[in-house]
């Protein structure tokens, strides 16, 4: 059979350790023999960061900007002992971090569901996907012990204007206090990406806070998100999508009795707690895929795990590897979707949903990676390796496009 002709590049972040060794296997195993694409290649592995003084990160990111669709391999944040680890310069910081500051963007979690794998929330039937807003709170915190009586105040000087003063509070003994901040334009970016995430995935939007309790912070993202989703109203509503305000501890009683399908966007610490609570209820880290939405409508997907750290260094002593490559599959398929999408090529996107469609068969006829045999029923008597997975994904693919 002919290679299906991808029309625009499509940019490729390639990362580190296992799940660069999955990389490489996908792209040659999965992609290249079927698809005719140009990838824009950076190596975003440690070692090229490194080399570069970390330039490749911001280029990486640009190119994004330009093309307007990325894959990303998970990559390795640097500490200290990953200094010593890989001889680097110094820990440079998180790439996705960076590559969030560039494009403005939110991070969507969304699970991989497959039939065989019942959610730990049975009600759950669809993907409960995660919105998280990426700045303040918490986050960018300054926080103070207070050690003897005292009054702590929040003082706002306006360049050129009068003080304000407002009494947090009058200590009579010990106690802590923590000062968190937000921007208007970041607010306004989040709910941006979750209106156009909600659009392409053409899903519900649930944005939860607490504004009945924060009545001008929380409110503030409220507002925003109202005003935003007003202005959207009629391609909200052309998609058949509502967009709803819910306080949060509704919100997460809510979603133990719905099936899914929802889009829930949460503030920074929010989005931290739950995204880990559905990725948990869901199943399998190796089963959850991320993807970094811009407010201009630029996408960079990748795998929700990291770059499996265990499992490289049993790959490294030769033993055999039982790693999950689903995620880092996704990673691909959402690329190769919406390049198909955005280039009006519904061939490309039927052929990212067909390797989509092999994964999940595989999966449900038992063959699967180690992580997954717990939680599969009826259970499978063996697991597959890392590649001979990969291989039998690859084996399904080739009988479907026959
Ligand atoms: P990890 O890669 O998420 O893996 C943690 C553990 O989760 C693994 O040891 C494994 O458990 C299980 N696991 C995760 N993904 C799996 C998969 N695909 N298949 C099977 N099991 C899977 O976290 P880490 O090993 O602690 O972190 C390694 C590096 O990843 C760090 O340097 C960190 O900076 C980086 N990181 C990168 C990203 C990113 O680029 N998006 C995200 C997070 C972390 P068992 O050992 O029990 O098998
Ligand atoms: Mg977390």
């Amino acid at each position: 059979m002919a290679k299906i002709q991808v029309k625009t590049p499509i940019v490729e972040l390639d990362g580190d350790e296992m799940t660069r060794i999955i990389w490489a296997m996908i792209k040659e195993k999965l992609i290249r023999p079927f698809l005719d694409v140009n990838l824009k290649y950076y190596d975003l592995g440690v070692q090229k960061r490194d080399e570069t003084d970390d330039r490749i990160t911001t280029e990486s990111a640009r190119a994004i900007q330009q093309y307007g669709v990325g894959v990303k391999c998970a990559t390795i944040t640097p500490d200290a002992e990953r200094v010593v680890e890989y001889k680097l310069k110094k820990a440079w910081p998180s790439p996705n971090g960076q590559i969030r500051s560039i494009l403005d963007g939110t991070v969507f979690r969304k699970p991989i569901l497959v039939k065989n794998v019942t959610p730990a929330v049975r009600s759950w039937k669809e993907p409960i996907i995660i919105g998280r807003h990426a700045y303040g709170d918490l986050y960018r915190g300054v926080e103070l012990l207070v050690e003897t009586p005292g009054k702590v105040e929040i003082v706002y000087s306006p360049a050129g204007g009068t003080e304000t003063r407002l009494l947090l509070h009058d200590f009579k003994g010990p106690g802590v206090v923590m000062g968190i901040h937000n921007l208007e334009a970041s607010i306004r970016s989040f709910a941006r990406a979750c209106i156009t995430y909600a659009l392409s995935e053409r899903v519900p939007l649930w944005f939860s806070a607490k504004d009945t309790i924060s009545k001008t912070y929380h409110a503030y993202f409220k507002e925003i998100f109202a005003a935003e989703a007003a202005a959207q109203q009629a391609r909200l509503e052309q998609a058949g999508i509502q967009y709803r305000y819910m306080l949060i501890d509704d919100a997460a009683a809510q979603m133990m009795k719905q099936a899914g399908g929802i889009l829930w966007a949460l503030s920074n610490y929010d989005g931290d707690v739950f995204s880990d609570v559905v990725a948990a209820g869901f199943g399998s880290l190796g089963m959850m895929t991320s993807v970094l939405v811009s407010p201009d409508g630029q996408f960079e997907f990748e795998a929700a795990h990291g770059t499996v750290r265990r499992h490289y260094y049993e790959h490294l002593k030769g033993q055999p590897t039982s790693t999950n490559s689903v995620a880092s599959i996704f990673a691909w398929t959402g690329g190769i979707k919406k390049r198909g999408e955005l280039d009006g090529t519904p061939e490309v996107t039927r052929f990212g949903a067909q390797i989509e469609k092999a994964v999940i068969a595989c999966i449900e006829a038992g063959i699967v990676t180690k992580d997954l045999v717990p939680l599969i029923e009826p259970r499978p008597a063996a697991h597959q390796t890392t590649e001979g997975f990969i291989d039998a994904v690859a084996a399904r693919l080739k009988g479907m496009r026959r």
